[in-house]
């Protein structure tokens, strides 16, 4: 993770966490989905020894999320958490913070120095703004890890404020060179969450800041992970899946384009090989657009031309729209 390394997606499981079977079978969902590293709450002592179990029936790093309490910290090390979150606003002692750091140290365990614009801890000094605040704790974090001799560190500076989180991350990015984690905490909703998130993470991811992010929404993980793969997709900095091309639809359609659309989008979702695919509603724009992807459709007004590779494969009723051209997708995926 950092540096030229491809951007890492994580999410965060929704469950209990001293609900093995249940936060496993989420772990599993979103691994299927393409999450990459999930973090976990660790409210108790009992949801940190829980990360053991759990690590050892899933297959990607787990973080455990620590607040309050650094005794979870080091019970969450113990229990073989991958790496660990600490939120400096609410453990602010730094000999328990240092017992943590010693801990990981010896394990060789990442540390994210997870910093929340609503819960900084208490100013050291007069800040101008909070996002030069959250820089400042953040500073602190980093100098507190490293006079510990410790490095392997992550550092994110979340907001609910999109301008706050993008002027934060752009303020640490030249001071250090440690991976950061990027996210707009809170975000909300997934249709007002997601496109919150696609502004601020997408702006900074493309001005090169940021090593992993994560989409938070009040939705099921998946959808979270489903969003920063689109975020990704749509910056060219990394495939996965395929990408669907469709038209909006407008009084030239003779078919119901929505309903293909995201009939056409659900059968997609078993798929992770990276194609495009395009579902057009006319004859207008809709040629130019299905040649352009691997495999398209065209309709028209009871009938549909089906692309592949630019090419017109065939031509079907508007009853078979659905099936020939997720044919002509399953055909591309078994050849490759
Ligand atoms: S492709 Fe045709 S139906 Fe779709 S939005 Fe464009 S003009 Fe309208």
């Amino acid at each position: 993770m950092g540096g030229d390394a491809p951007i890492v997606i994580q999410s965060m499981t929704k469950t209990d966490t001293r609900n093995v079977p249940a936060t496993v079978a989420q772990i599993k969902e979103l691994a299927d989905c393409g999450c990459e590293m999930v973090r976990v709450a660790v409210p108790d002592s009992e949801a940190a020894q829980a990360i053991s179990t759990i690590k050892q029936n899933t297959s990607i790093p787990i973080i455990a999320d620590i607040h309050f309490d650094y005794r979870l910290a080091l019970a969450a090390l113990a229990a073989g958490a991958d790496g660990l979150r600490l939120n400096p606003g609410n453990i602010r002692d730094p000999e328990q913070i240092a017992k943590v750091v010693r801990a990981a140290r010896e394990r060789q365990t990442p540390i994210r120095i997870g910093i929340n614009a609503g819960s900084l801890p208490p100013a050291s000094k007069q800040h101008s703004s909070i996002p030069e605040h959250m820089v400042s704790a953040a500073l602190e974090q980093v100098s507190l890890l490293e006079s510990l001799d410790f490095d392997l560190i992550k550092v994110s500076l979340k907001a609910f404020d999109v301008l706050t989180t993008i002027e934060a991350y752009r303020t640490i990015s030249p001071r250090i060179s440690y991976p950061l984690h990027l996210g707009i905490t809170e975000a909300g909703l997934p249709r007002a969450g997601a496109v919150r998130s696609a502004v601020g993470i997408g702006i900074l991811l493309h001005e090169g800041i940021g090593d992993t992010i994560r989409v938070s929404l009040s939705a099921h993980p998946c959808e979270e992970v489903n969003a920063a793969h689109e975020i990704l997709r749509s910056l060219d900095l990394r495939q996965h899946g395929p990408t669907l091309i469709s038209c909006p639809g407008c009084g030239r359609a003779d078919v119901d384009i929505i309903g293909l659309a995201e009939s056409v989008d659900r059968r997609l979702s078993e798929i992770s090989k990276p194609i495009k695919v395009a579902v057009m509603g006319c004859v207008v724009n809709g040629p130019g657009e299905a040649k352009d992807a691997d495999v398209g459709i065209a309709c028209g007004k009871g009938r549909g031309a089906i692309f592949r590779k630019g090419e017109v494969v065939s031509t079907v009723d508007e009853t078979r729209f659905l099936q020939a051209l997720m044919a002509e997708v399953e055909n591309l995926c078994a050849l490759d």
